[in-house]
């Protein structure tokens, strides 16, 4: 049913018949606030708000569909308006922003938008040519509600400032408009508002409820802060894989404005906060707006005195993290943030018994929004005259970023280069390719280590920061944000005195880290020999005679191909080694079609090439298996036959829903492929037998002692379970389904974990002394690892040790994995992977399961002519272990994780178990990790049970 007749139907319903079937309530929410919102002399000819809506405006949630339908009006009735569709949202709703202003601006949007380009780059302009410019510029302003869909008082809020700019006769407000653009990007979020306005209906009943622990307030799971994939629109700014996100971040940085309201909601029991962040800030943010951010404040803060509203500035806002929407401010735009307290609807009732009511709470973001247009419109001259500074400085030798250049090394994963290339470009990131070699001194790896003379390959990815985007260059592509030891030493107290923590977000988050590309930083202007970057060309060449089609394994789209063409019925098969074939170098994980493994299939070679060109990957024709010498050749068993996943992701209530949403958009963003959902609440009676696959995001949600049955029979009968972080911990700490174990639980086997880690790194470093080996004569000369540690730990100490290092657990940090590169889970994956890691269980893998991955970098160190106890584990002579990567991450955390498993995998009956200790498709960003979980759900089922031949 339409949810226009549905509300009203339900209004009749209360107010005229009631009587019968309900009773009429003792009060209104409508008495709770009697101020009037829209108070303004008003053009008749405009419609005001209240006829889009069934309820008085600011006494209720608009739903998306009411807004639109007044956007929509309002483009008719106003030549002070200009409608941008900047997007479609997954659930098909559109994304608009509003552009608003006099007539005579609103003729000449693109003027001024070229105006503001040349602002922006101080190479092309020069300091009289931005006087003018400056002269004649109006304000900018963009202003954002409700990114997160239940924050709902920010999108009523701009519904009625879209109304009283448009129709308000008063002076100031006609004033206001000749000398300012005002973008409204009224729903950021509609997909997560939809939910929510749902969310209400269905728990309305018809008296008021002020209760902020009822439904009506909270909404259920997903609940409507995130969109349809379940993502957080707020943490996507950088990495920019939703449709909301790439929409409006590609019209901000078109517009450039000066100031960027983004209008939220917090905790029901609060007031509202705003103003610029306490530290942590991010070091590149420019200080400037730091200054700019307290005068806006001042304002917002007398308006609200004024009206007697209480607030707060700073408190726990920080901003390390560049992700949020407060990217702008690397970009010289002003960030706002508003946090008003949520009242969902109705109102709330308060400990001093005051009720704040919804109407009050869209009329503090309706007034903030004016404010901070009014504080604008005062400064905007000396705004843009420190803009026009600071751009001209990142293009300076004066900078600090001038004597910077990232370098991206050459990789065969083409496609995740491009995506890397598509994010930095939008952001107007300039980017270079190499077309010589260059020998460098100094160059900084993700490791921390320098390295005195790098020579960079050919074909190298260069972005040298002297350019217009630097501070944003900088803040997103070096590999550890500094951080101020003030600011260290209060996380260490709150860290200390009850285990909570400053900092807001992750601490770390550098684009080369996240998709796993190997980089380097070099401490010079690189500007010789270089080209703008060009796409590798993708070369599909399919001919019908060959015996085989293979593609690059190290490509991340090798996974989707293998994915697509499975699901259309084709037997596949993937090398696990590295191959040479025909003369072409192709990757372990390389995919292959054999004709011969597909007789029955018509149109063979068509289906290969629709399927190589719908994901844009190259393709090879072979027509020889043979591998020369060692290389494996086409019959023997390092073509491995894969089967075709059948997957199920467990959902719904007790799962998190970031990592169920993730999940199931990466299978839907990076695959295409079908899958199932299932509501875990039917696992103990679900069909399982219609999935190889199931896929159990992170969760708190512990099954029960039926439901854990039922999972294991189905993996001991071949089925691939892979899990994440909390409910990894849970399948841990069952004990009966793997023998994986968390350390805190493994203290008195530590011995057994550290052999098998020395058998690991023994068998990585073999030296045979021939006469030692053929000696016919017993010796007493054995080396057992662990006798050669001076300071072995007894248990009971390491329990003590694991206890306090268990506090400095990190809260998003990178370290170092190191990957077993024989492993079919590791294909496509750097040797030395970052790992973003958290407060996750630490897995400890003994004898019959496998530490793919674990934590921390083997490097040589000859000054350590000794075995090295860390915790349970000894590290062999000569060498190292390198943990922290980026952000904070203790020194205790570092000892606490260093050599435990990241990712682990271990044969049940005749299926498996996948374990991994973190989230690898975190935010959908973390590409290097996302990888592993591809692998893992599309390979698994063929590579890691008892094959099923069908009788
Ligand atoms: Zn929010």
């Amino acid at each position: 049913m339409n949810k226009f007749i549905q509300t009203s139907l339900l209004l009749t319903l209360t107010a005229y018949c009631s009587a019968e079937v309900l009773k009429n309530p003792t009060s209104y929410s409508s008495d709770l606030y009697k101020k009037v919102i829209l108070n303004g002399n008003y053009d008749s000819s405009i419609d005001h708000p209240n006829t889009f809506l069934d309820f008085k405006y600011g006494e209720r949630v608009a739903s998306p569909e009411q807004i639109e339908d007044a956007i929509n009006t309002y483009k008719q009735q106003s030549n002070k308006i200009k409608l941008v569709n900047y997007g479609t949202t997954h659930e098909g709703r559109p994304l608009h922003a509003l552009i608003i202003s006099s007539p005579d601006n609103i003729a000449q949007l693109d003027t001024i938008k070229e105006n503001l380009s040349a602002l922006s780059d101080g190479r092309t302009t020069n300091d009289r040519e931005a006087k003018k410019i400056i002269d004649s510029l109006p304000a900018v302003a963009w202003m954002a509600y409700s990114i997160h869909g239940n924050e709902t008082s920010g999108s009523d809020a701009a519904l009625g400032l879209i109304y009283h700019l448009l129709a308000s006769n008063d002076p100031e407000i006609n004033n206001l408009l000749e000398n300012m653009i005002i973008i409204v990007d009224p729903i950021m979020n509609p997909d997560g508002r939809a939910r929510f306005v749902k969310s209400l209906e269905q728990y309305r009943g018809t008296a008021p409820n002020y209760d902020d622990q009822s439904l009506i307030h909270t909404g259920d799971w997903p609940y409507g802060r995130t969109n349809h994939y379940y993502f957080d629109l707020n943490r996507d700014w950088l990495y920019l894989t939703q449709p909301e996100t790439q929409g409006r971040v590609a019209l901000i940085n078109e517009w450039k404005p000066q100031i960027l309201v983004d209008a939220h909601e917090m905790g029901a029991q609060d007031t509202f906060m705003t103003g610029p962040a306490r530290e942590p800030i991010n070091k590149n943010m420019d200080r400037d707006l730091i200054k700019w951010g307290n005068i806006f404040a001042q304002d917002q803060g007398s308006e609200f005195d004024r009206r007697n509203w209480r607030f707060y500035t700073g408190e726990w806002h920080e901003d390390l993290y560049p992700g949020y929407s407060f990217y702008v401010n690397f970009r010289g735009t002003l960030g706002i943030l508003y946090e008003q307290s949520r009242m969902a609807e109705d109102g709330v009732r308060r400990p001093e018994g005051t009720i704040q009511s919804y109407k009050e709470s869209v009329h503090h973001q309706f007034v903030s929004s004016l404010t901070n247009l009014n504080t604008l419109l005062i400064n905007s001259k000396n705004m843009y005259n420190d803009y026009w500074e600071g751009r001209k400085l990142n293009v300076s030798k004066e900078s600090k970023w001038a004597n910077q250049s990232f370098v991206i090394l050459p990789t065969k994963n083409t496609s995740r280069i491009n995506t890397i290339v598509d994010k930095l470009t939008s952001q107007n990131i300039e980017i270079f390719k190499n077309t010589k070699e260059i020998i460098v001194k100094n160059a900084l790896k993700h490791s921390g280590d320098t390295i005195d003379e790098l020579v960079i390959p050919i074909g190298s990815m260069i972005i040298p920061n002297r350019q217009p985007e630097a501070p944003l260059i900088s803040a997103i592509l070096e590999f550890d944000a500094e951080i101020d030891e003030e600011v260290l030493k209060k996380e260490r107290e709150a860290t200390l005195k009850d285990g909570s923590s400053i900092m807001y977000d992750t601490t770390a988050f550098n684009f080369t880290m996240m998709y796993g590309l190997d980089a380097v930083t070099v401490p010079e202007h690189i500007n010789n020999n270089l080209s703008m970057w060009q796409p590798a060309l993708v070369e599909i060449d399919i001919d019908d005679d060959a015996i085989m089609w293979i593609v690059e394994g190290e490509d991340d789209l090798s996974v989707s191909f293998a994915a697509r063409l499975m699901e259309q019925g084709l037997q596949l098969r993937i090398v696990d080694k590295d191959i040479n074939l025909s003369g072409k170098n192709l990757s372990r994980g390389s995919v292959v079609v054999i004709a011969m493994d597909n007789p029955g299939i018509s149109e063979l070679t068509s289906t290969i090439k629709r399927t190589a060109q719908n994901l844009n990957i190259s393709v090879s024709s072979l027509f020889s298996g043979f591998g020369p010498e060692e290389l494996p050749d086409w019959g023997g068993r390092h073509f491995r036959l894969l089967t075709k996943p059948q997957i199920a992701i467990l959902s719904h209530e007790g799962f998190s829903s970031y990592d169920v949403g993730v999940s199931w958009w990466s299978l839907d963003h990076h695959l295409g492929i079908r899958h199932s959902q299932l509501n875990t609440s039917m696992i103990g009676y679900a069909d399982l037998r219609r999935y190889n696959t199931l896929i159990m995001p992170s969760g708190y949600r512990s099954l029960d002692q039926n439901e854990l049955s039922v999972l294991k029979d189905w993996v001991k009968q071949g089925g691939t379970l892979i899990a994440n972080n909390s409910s990894t911990r849970m399948l841990i700490s069952d004990k009966s389904i793997t023998s994986i174990r968390d350390v805190s639980d493994s203290i008195e086997n530590s011995h057994e974990y550290n052999i098998k880690l020395q058998r690991e790194f023994l068998s990585k470093n073999i030296s045979i002394d021939l006469d030692y080996v053929n000696n016919n004569k017993l010796t007493s000369d054995i080396s057992y690892p662990w006798e050669e540690s001076e300071n072995r730990i007894d248990s009971d100490t390491l329990q003590k040790r694991d206890k306090w290092q268990s506090l400095f657990m990190p809260s998003g940090a990178f370290v170092s994995g190191r990957i077993d590169d024989k492993h079919w889970l590791t294909f496509g994956t750097i040797n030395t992977l970052p790992l973003l890691y958290s407060n996750y269980p630490i897995l400890m893998a003994g004898s019959g399961s496998k530490a793919v991955i674990r934590v921390g970098e083997l490097t040589k160190n000859n000054n350590q002519d000794k075995y090295k106890t860390i915790n349970w584990s000894d590290i062999p002579p000569g060498n190292e272990l390198n943990v922290r990567m980026s952000g904070l991450v203790w020194p205790e955390a570092s000892v606490r994780i260093a050599n435990s498993a990241y990712l682990t995998q271990e044969r049940y009956g005749k299926g498996q178990i996948i374990l991994f200790s973190g989230e690898p498709n975190f935010r959908g960003s973390t590409l290097g990790t996302n990888r592993l979980w591809l692998n893992s759900v599309v390979y698994g089922s063929g590579l890691g049970t008892s094959p099923r031949i069908k009788p």
